[in-house]
């Protein structure tokens, strides 16, 4: 299975979407807006910014432990 790595994220604040590359072996806490400079964090629950904020989960989530 392919893992996607591309991912984009869509601000909470400024709500403007962004493309941004995943790390493949790590997750990701902050990412800052490109936009409005809005440092993102996690949700409650979610390990990384990314399956918070953005389309695809990040890649440890996609290459499926649980
Ligand atoms: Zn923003």
């Amino acid at each position: 299975m392919a893992i996607i790595t591309r991912a984009t994220l869509r601000c909470p604040r400024c709500g403007k979407p962004q493309q941004a590359e995943m790390p493949v072996d790590a997750c990701q806490f902050f990412y800052e807006c490109r936009e409005c400079h809005e440092v993102l964090r996690p949700k409650p629950g979610d390990c990384c910014v990314f399956c918070s904020y953005a389309d695809v989960r990040c890649p440890p989530k996609q290459a499926g432990s649980t």
